[in-house]
């Protein structure tokens, strides 16, 4: 492994200059990058250097119309390359910094070496994750909404459901878990992905000559009492009036508890309800990045850096930290929440200050910097076909006029005239025009997973193909077959053969005999698995030495003592 240290005055070695380095493309940095080449894009002893994952900077609020097909798949993002023309856009994800010697290390590309740059100020803005984790089957089994990723296979989701429902006429249990599709979450990017993904199935569900539409049912669970919680009641209950009659179920009061490939699991009032899906999507509060999480620096409680008014952290005259990522203050001390409206103008604002710090020669600049004071114009939230709702300077707006103002507002926002344009026709198109329904199936489907099942519920059943193998991580499982003339009966003329625990294996005997299942696999403790297709089992047992051999002994051992699945 090598190490690179890159930067020291990339071949014009008389002059160093400067590094800026952004960490993050979105709202927050990309907007950052963009301002400081307006200031300071034409100094030769200044350089900019942004890394992010993707080369795109995606325009959120209009996301959740990529599951509708409202808009085109690409047109919510902007490349980078055509924001930031004096940048140096670097594709890779930041893994780490130094503090201490000024540097980021960055991941891999096609060559495992590591890469590390150096900073004179960084610019941390690589905003927040949403994570799953410590949540009973949600990291297997929930789909997040952040970004392009997310929402492209959400809608992908969707119609995969709607084919397969189509075809299973008649298994009505599984037609109802295909045709129930879940949100949690009711704030502002809930209720816009609810009420998108439920004009999108109902438009298109009439193409689907065995789905009788009255079997779809459209769910948007929230912990409150009462839908967006930002806004005023009033705009809170018409959003609510307005999902109710398009269809959209409202359980309020209920908190997403856990989830399993076949069920979401709500905690409310009554207890614990479990509703029957395969399409579950989560907009769970978001958690600090793990990036910020590993830095040594002063951060809020709930894992935001603390900047001051300026957007330097505490402490360092070389770091400042902005968007999503950032408890950034304004004049009266309350923390900016956390908005693409905030995150852009704080851009402008950083930009400005590091340009004073820099001044005119590249020298300290003793002119004092600019603090944030914006408090925000606005909110507004989407209800989909011409309804929205919005507050803008503290005036209520509900209805067709708050959509055309939504509209109207985030084309003007959009970086570009292009995208400006493309968006503006693709809504003109859809006034007119069928939805989209092209399943995109991105990437492999296979690949060893983990899945999470709540007891009573089965991993397969008896007479079923054989299509995974599965290995117990933690929690048990029953075997049981349908009752012979033996004892040991469970109920419904079943027969118990065996419980397996962490660390035992199931399924393998109808995949390596290439012949249905001959037992049931029944959860007893909530449990997780890790679950391989039969395609990539095949190459294990074919290529690893030792395997496909140990898998039988185990299938002999199992039949010699009368264990069959
Ligand atoms: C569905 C949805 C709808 C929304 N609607 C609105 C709205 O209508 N109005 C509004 O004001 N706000 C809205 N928001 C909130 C708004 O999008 C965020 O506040 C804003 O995006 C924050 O900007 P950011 O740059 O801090 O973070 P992000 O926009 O999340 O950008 C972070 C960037 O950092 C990159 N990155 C992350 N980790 C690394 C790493 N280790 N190395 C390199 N790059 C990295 C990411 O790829 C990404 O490009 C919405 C958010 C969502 C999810």
């Amino acid at each position: 492994m090598t190490v690179e240290l890159v930067g020291e005055g990339s071949g014009d070695d008389a002059v160093v200059r400067k590094r800026i380095v952004v960490v993050g493309g979105g709202f927050a940095g990309a907007y950052a990058a963009q301002a400081l080449e307006r200031r300071l894009g034409k100094r030769d002893d200044v350089e900019i250097l942004l890394f992010c994952r993707e080369n795109y900077t995606v325009f959120q609020p209009m996301l959740p119309e990529v599951i509708s097909g409202t808009i085109g798949l690409t047109d919510v993002v902007t490349p980078l390359r055509r924001l930031l023309r004096r940048t140096h856009v670097h594709v890779r994800e930041v893994e780490s910094i130094d503090l201490q010697n000024k540097t980021v290390s960055v991941a891999a590309g096609f060559s495992a070496h590591t890469h590390v740059e150096r900073f004179d100020h960084l610019i941390i803005a690589p905003g927040t994750v949403t994570d799953f984790r410590g949540l009973t089957g949600l990291p297997e089994h929930a789909l997040p909404f952040k970004n392009l990723a997310d929402a492209l296979e959400l809608r992908s989701r969707v119609i995969r459901a709607l084919e397969e429902a189509d075809v299973e006429s008649d298994h009505p249990e599984l037609r109802r878990q295909l045709l129930t599709f879940v949100v949690a979450g009711g704030g502002f990017s809930g209720v816009e992905v609810v009420a998108e993904l439920n004009d999108f199935v109902r438009r298109v569900a009439k193409l689907y000559r065995r789905i009788d539409p009255r079997e779809l049912r459209v769910v948007l669970v929230h912990a409150q009492d009462r839908i967006l919680p930002e806004m005023k009641p009033k705009l809170g209950a018409f959003a609510q009036k307005i999902l109710r009659r398009r269809g959209v179920e409202l359980m309020l009061g209920y908190r997403l508890h856990a989830a399993t490939g076949a069920s979401a699991l709500l905690s409310g009032p009554d207890g614990v309800v479990s509703v029957p899906t395969r399409t579950l999507v989560s907009t769970i509060p978001a958690s600090p990045h793990p990036l910020i999480d590993s830095l040594a620096l002063p951060k809020t409680r709930n894992g935001r850096l603390l900047v001051d008014g300026t957007m330097r952290i505490q402490g360092r005259e070389d770091l400042w930290a902005l968007g999503d990522c950032a408890s950034v203050p304004t004049r009266d001390g309350t923390p900016c929440p956390p908005t693409a409206q905030h995150a852009t103008r704080q851009a402008q604002l950083v930009a400005d200050n590091i340009a004073r710090v820099l001044g005119r020669g590249g020298g300290g600049g003793a002119v004092p910097l600019q603090t944030f004071n914006f408090q925000g114009l606005g909110k507004m939230g989407s209800l989909g076909r011409r309804n929205a709702v919005a507050e803008i300077f503290g005036i209520s707006i509900s209805g067709f006029l708050a959509w055309f103002l939504w509209r109207t507002i985030y084309l003007a926002k959009m970086p570009g005239w292009g995208r400006r344009l493309k968006v503006a026709t693709s809504w003109t198109l859809d006034l007119l025009l069928q939805p989209e329904l092209v399943e995109l199936r991105l990437g492999s489907s296979g690949g060893a997973i983990h899945e999470h099942f709540e007891p009573g519920q089965r991993v397969f059943s008896e007479g079923e193909l054989g299509d995974r193998v599965y290995i117990l991580l933690s929690g048990r499982a029953e075997v049981v077959r349908r009752r012979t003339n033996d004892a040991a009966v469970a109920g419904d003329g079943e027969q118990v053969l065996a419980v397996l625990g962490p660390g035992e294996c199931f399924g393998e005997m109808a995949l390596l005999d290439s012949a249905p299942r001959n037992a049931t696999i029944r959860c007893l403790e909530p449990m997780t698995v890790l679950s391989i297709p039969k395609r990539e089992f095949g190459l294990l047992a074919a290529n690893v030495p030792g395997l496909r051999a140990s898998f039988e002994q185990v299938t002999a051992r199992r039949l010699s003592q009368g264990l069959l699945q």
